[in-house]
């Protein structure tokens, strides 16, 4: 493979890393450990296509780090997949699990192939024989390798996965635990789906509520009004712009494959989803203007940008026209090392993918932690918690004479579902991994940006691991 210019994207998470180790007083050879990838298998395999013909595909998986197990991270199926690509996002998983304490090492999958390409038919029988080799290769099991969705993947996907696994290992207990973002009604959780958008929601009104951060980027005031710009309407970038919108922020761009939506008024993302799902793309779509070229629009005056596509979008060729005061990296590794070094030095904040789509595989763990108790969180005690509510409620009513008002009343006394319970979970670990960041940006005087920081906090806690346990 020919290295692109801006370097290969794992090249580009080996130089995160090198400028961060400065930071850290490990002992000789460890970053160096730490930082490379453990195992990468290639698997190639033979499916009959609708037509009667053979075709071969190509996927990989990668283990990047063993220091905690299961290594966790999704599969990909995407025609660009390569072995560097797959390597670099299994990277990021190590430090994006580490970073929000879930207590995993990091692995990611790829598949080349087009899914628009395929029938429903074709596209089962060719995940099944990729879970097929990846399971027989110890690459796939609910205590060494846990996929989830990731690009051209989803809940049907993972459903193909988990049953194929049943199949081949009928004797595990555990084996719903074999891979996360299944269907609810397969031994997936409620709200795996909207987790990863839903996580960037958060990490924006967190960072909203740390008045000095919002100063040091020149914006003022809350969400409410904020103008942003969404390159890429897929699960990520969906969620993020519904619930963003949902907070009274004005999502004035969409960027997709066929050219962007501009409506300075805000777009109905409700509406373009439904459009896309139709048409194929944004092209057309009446709630906004169309442009053709549509990554010329990341560098359109709004006050957040949320690259929620691929790799390497923001380069050196863009990074010194972009408008916004914060990028908030919903896609994996969208700015490339060097144009990340523009925007520090233009004063553009950048919350880094490792932190902001952590959200995926937070909901991911609370996943496996169902599949592995076997219960649905709230079962035992929702009941109880509403039982314990309103004798709480009837003793103050009793004691002050006054009937609490009913919309209140019925806030207290609800018990916790497992929506509710994940998405507080989320907000918790979003929010605290945020705290953590910024200490250690504050504490730290040579670090100058969130992704040094957020990277020390990882590797610390990879290489505190390797302390008790060797490398
Ligand atoms: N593919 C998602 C990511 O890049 C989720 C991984 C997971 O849940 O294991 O973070």
């Amino acid at each position: 493979m020919t290295a692109p210019k801006n370097g290969t994207f794992l090249q580009n998470v080996e130089r995160m890393v090198a400028k961060t180790v400065q930071y850290l007083d490990l002992p000789p050879g460890w970053a160096e450990e730490i930082q490379a990838p453990d195992t990468t298998i290639k698997v190639q395999f033979p499916v009959e296509m609708d037509d009667g013909s053979w075709k071969t595909f190509t996927g990989w998986r990668c283990t990047h780090s063993e220091h905690r197990l299961p290594a966790k991270g999704g599969i990909r199926y995407a025609s660009i997949v390569n072995e560097d690509e797959v390597e670099a996002l299994a990277a990021l998983m190590t430090y994006k699990c580490a970073l929000v304490n879930v207590p995993y090492g990091g692995s990611k999958g790829g598949l080349r192939l087009n899914p628009r390409e395929h029938s429903e038919g074709e596209l089962e029988r060719i995940t099944r024989r990729f879970a097929q080799a990846l399971i027989n290769k110890g690459f796939i099991g609910p205590s060494d390798n846990v996929p989830a969705p990731d690009m051209g993947t989803g809940e049907r996907e993972m459903a193909w996965i988990v049953d194929t696994y049943q199949m081949l290992r009928p004797e595990d207990i555990n084996y719903l635990g074999c891979v996360t973002g299944k269907p609810v009604d397969m031994g997936g959780v409620r709200g795996r789906t909207e987790a990863t958008g839903r996580g960037v929601m958060y990490v924006i009104r967190e960072f909203f509520r740390n008045r000095d951060d919002v100063a040091r980027t020149g914006l003022t005031g809350d969400l409410a009004g904020k103008k942003i710009v969404v390159q890429g309407l897929g699960n990520v970038g969906y969620h993020a712009a519904k619930f963003l919108a949902e907070d009274d922020a004005r999502i004035i761009v969409v960027i997709e494959w066929d050219g962007a939506i501009i409506n300075e008024d805000g777009i109905d993302i409700e509406a373009l989803r439904e459009w896309i799902n139709v048409h194929g793309g944004v092209k057309g779509f009446p709630g906004g203007t169309y442009h053709e070229e549509g990554t010329r629009f990341l560098t359109y005056p709004c006050d957040i940008l949320i690259p929620a596509a691929l790799e390497g979008q923001i380069t050196l060729a863009n990074a010194a026209d972009i408008q916004a005061k914060l990028v908030v990296e919903a896609a994996n590794g969208p700015i490339t090392y060097e144009a990340d070094r523009v925007l520090l030095e233009r004063g553009i904040m950048v919350i880094p993918d490792f932190f902001a789509n952590a959200g995926g595989v937070t909901v991911s763990y609370f996943e496996w932690i169902k599949n592995l108790s076997h219960i649905r969180f709230g079962r035992m005690q929702r009941r109880l918690d509403e039982f314990r509510a309103k004798a709480i409620v009837d003793a103050i009513e009793a004691a002050t004479g006054k009937e609490i008002e009913s919309k209140l009343k019925h806030r207290i006394m609800q018990g916790s579902d497992e929506l509710s319970m994940v998405r507080s979970g989320l907000d918790d670990t979003m929010r605290e991994a945020y705290q953590e960041i910024k200490q250690t940006f504050h504490e730290n005087a040579g670090i100058e940006d969130f992704r040094t920081a957020a990277l020390v906090v990882s590797m610390k806690k990879i290489a505190n691991t390797h302390k008790r346990i060797g490398l």
